[in-house]
Formats: C-alpha cells, sequence, structure tokens
C-alpha cells in the first residue's frame, strides 16, 4: 500500500512532541484515505516494530486490519446522516483507557454528514481533547464542515491521483519488472507491450513499491543511497514518460541508468 505523506507528517509530529489530537483529512478517496489512517493508526500502537515485524505475526495490528481492536471506533452515516446516537455511543466506547494499545482512536467516514446534533455533540469532545484520544475525521467536501468543527483539528489533504491503478497484478507486474531490471536480464526484458497509459501506471506502481521498501526495507537488496537515486530516476520517467514519443528508448535508458547506480 502506498505510503504514506500522512504517516510522515504524523512521525514529524510525534519527533516534536506535536502530536494533534484531532485530524480533518480532505480527500477524493474515501478507501485509499481510511487505509491510510489505519497505517497511522498501526504505527502509533504497534507494540513492536510496525515496519519490519507486522505482517504475519502482529496481533494488535491484524485487529486494526479487521476492524476488531476495542479501542479503535469507526462511524460513518447512518442514511444520510450521521446522528447524534452514533456520536455519543462512540464517545462512551472510548471513554475508558485502552487497555491492548497505547491510544483509543476514533475515525468519522464523510463527516461533512455529521448532522447538527451531531456535530455538536462531536464538539464538545473536541474541546475537551484527552491526551490517550486520537481522531480522524474524513472528508471529500470539506466545504460542508462547520467551522468551528474545522478550527478545532489540524487539517490535513490527501488527494489521490484519478489516473493511477493499483491492485495486486498491477504491483506484481512492477516488481517483477523492476526485479528483471535489477537482475541486469537484459534489454529484452523492456519488451513490455504496454501502452503509454499502461507504462505510467507500471512505473507509478513501482515508484510506491520504492518509496515503500525506502522504510520497510524488505524488496530491494541495496543500500538505501542507491534505492533513493532509483526513486529520483522513476520520478524522472515518469515527467518524461508523458511527452516523449519513444517509449522503448526511454525504457532502454532507465534500464541503463539502473545498471549504473547498482555499479556505482
Ligand atoms: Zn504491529
Amino acid at each position: 500500500m502506498a505510503v504514506n505523506k500522512f504517516l510522515n507528517y504524523v512521525n514529524k509530529q510525534l519527533e516534536n512532541n506535536r502530536l494533534a489530537h484531532v485530524f480533518l483529512l480532505e480527500t477524493n478517496d474515501m478507501n485509499l484515505c481510511y487505509k491510510e489512517v489505519c497505517e497511522v493508526i498501526k504505527s502509533l500502537n504497534c507494540p513492536h516494530n510496525y515496519v519490519d515485524k507486522c505482517k504475519e505475526d502482529c496481533n494488535l495490528c491484524y485487529l486494526i486490519d479487521n476492524e476488531s481492536l476495542p479501542s479503535m471506533v469507526k462511524i460513518s452515516p447512518d442514511g444520510a446522516f450521521i446522528k447524534k446516537d452514533q456520536v455519543l455511543e462512540l464517545k462512551e466506547k472510548l471513554a475508558f483507557r485502552p487497555i491492548y494499545s497505547k491510544y483509543n482512536t476514533y475515525i468519522i467516514l464523510e463527516a461533512d454528514k455529521l448532522n447538527a446534533q451531531a456535530a455538536n455533540t462531536i464538539l464538545k469532545f473536541l474541546e475537551e481533547p484527552e491526551e490517550n484520544i486520537l481522531g480522524f475525521l474524513i472528508t471529500t467536501n470539506k466545504e460542508n464542515i462547520i467551522t468551528t468543527i474545522k478550527s478545532r483539528c489540524q487539517t490535513f489533504s490527501l488527494i489521490y491521483d484519478e489516473t493511477f491503478q493499483s491492485d495486486e497484478s498491477k504491483i506484481e507486474l512492477a516488481k517483477t519488472y523492476l526485479g528483471n531490471v535489477m537482475a541486469r536480464k537484459g534489454l529484452i526484458v523492456n519488451k513490455l507491450e504496454l501502452d503509454r497509459e499502461e507504462t505510467l501506471n507500471l512505473f507509478k506502481n513501482m515508484l510506491m513499491l520504492i518509496k515503500d521498501d525506502v522504510i520497510k526495507n524488505d524488496l530491494l537488496e541495496i543500500i538505501p543511497s542507491k534505492k533513493i537515486k532509483i526513486m529520483n530516476l522513476v520520478e524522472n520517467l515518469l515527467q518524461k514518460i508523458k511527452y516523449n514519443v519513444n517509449l522503448d528508448m526511454l525504457l532502454d535508458s532507465f534500464y541503463i541508468e539502473v545498471g549504473q547506480i547498482l555499479n556505482g
């Protein structure tokens, strides 16, 4: 999964001891944004070193993925609106100190749909922040959030590229392709038979993989500085690919330049 402006941002706040107690996240993709929030909640609460060790055997991260961690509460509109009762219930669930995790967390999906009473109730909650409670309000329509709520939140924008498609098979393709280039399998690997749009997506997925790997360190067995160089190379290629007519040439030069980095 994409890493992750928001995670970096939260980590910075943590380092500076200035972690906000509630975030208002403006996005164009509720699901992706929710996933990013889950990663942040994992990273904040995980008893292990979340990025390295939580793939299979971390109970806490597993519970977060399965939405069954008791100290994490999510609400979304019940019908057209989020109602006061839902907010009251949320507050009740978070009234106790968390047992298994460091923080109690709540997520409000489509926060612009809080009806007036619900908004008032959440407002009181925001006015008396408690140290171990963290909130994430997610919206695709920030204009409809009342100002008094907005002013109490740390606003952050997570707008995703709409032309970017990522699923298992596309990630797998990017992984294989990059693997072949790095294993120096010869220019033959460049015969992709993808059109421009597909190639663009391949490299967007690759960029995501490499960025992920800078943190997780489970894909590329090279030193970090080389990883960053390859990442920059992919970023450059993504710029060029939009207007460069000759895809093959572009891929050939990518192959050659990766070789130079590996040997450098
Ligand atoms: Zn974990």
